[in-house]
């Protein structure tokens, strides 16, 4: 087995603004190829800082547990804490150029039309380089789970049956609802594109939106992550 370090790069890629992207990883992405990591995204809509809080905390964890002598144990990842950026900045939910990041998947379903303006697709599916980011992360890396942190109403929403456990660890540790399901029509999103396209799993937590403390969200969802990343480490060893 390969030895693990934490790889981080403040410039993964540039948002529609040419802002950089963080990320961090496990190791460096193109050494990644084969090993199927966890892919964990904070920040996809700007306005929905407990996502952020959310990612960040895990990341902190990952890389305390690789400092301490345990990065053998954990199954390799890749985390972003704050895809969008610009949005982030603003406290707006789009990204710069006014689009909602999770209706620019090119998904079979993608759409050009939306309902409101805080859902505006882009003007083509995967048109924005945020997501032209991430699409090329699951393209060439096929995470064998995705986790991407909001804020809205409790709940962890999973999209394929491979996710259904991990979901329930973090419902389990959240005592938030797991669901199949938002409950509203989402084309173009990530669960569409990953799990209805891709047939990557991929699980969306909700946490309670205009929290005033963001401190209690990590401890909120610990127990759940660190069976997630560990648990995964095992059964990939399995297969
Ligand atoms: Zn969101």
């Amino acid at each position: 087995m390969n030895s693990r370090y934490i790889f981080t790069t403040t410039s993964w890629k540039k948002t529609a603004l040419g802002t950089e992207i963080p990320l961090s990883a496990s190791r460096p992405l193109e050494e990644m190829r084969a090993e199927r990591p966890i892919l964990l995204m904070g920040g996809i809509h700007g306005d929905e800082p407990e996502g952020v809080a959310l990612a960040e905390g895990t990341l902190e964890w990952l890389k305390s547990a690789c400092e301490s002598g345990h990065g053998e144990q954990l199954a390799p990842w890749v985390v972003i804490p704050c895809l969008n950026i610009d949005g982030f900045r603003k406290n707006q939910r789009v990204n710069g150029r006014g689009v909602d990041l999770n209706r620019n998947y090119p998904a079979s379903n993608w759409s050009p039309t939306a309902d409101k303006e805080r859902y505006f697709p882009g003007p083509s599916p995967g048109s924005e380089p945020e997501i032209q980011g991430v699409v090329e992360l699951l393209q060439t890396l096929r995470p064998r789970l995705v986790i991407h942190c909001h804020s809205w109403k409790p709940m962890v929403v999973y999209a394929g049956e491979p996710g259904l456990r991990d979901a329930e660890l973090l419902g389990r540790a959240s005592g938030y609802k797991v669901v199949d399901t938002i409950g509203y029509p989402t084309p173009g999103s990530l669960s569409q594109y990953g799990w209805g396209d891709l047939k990557i799993p991929i699980i969306c937590i909700e946490e309670q939106d205009g929290l005033t403390d963001l401190t209690p969200i990590w401890p909120r969802f610990a127990d759940g992550m660190k069976s997630i990343f560990l648990d995964a480490s095992l059964r990939g060893a399995e297969a």
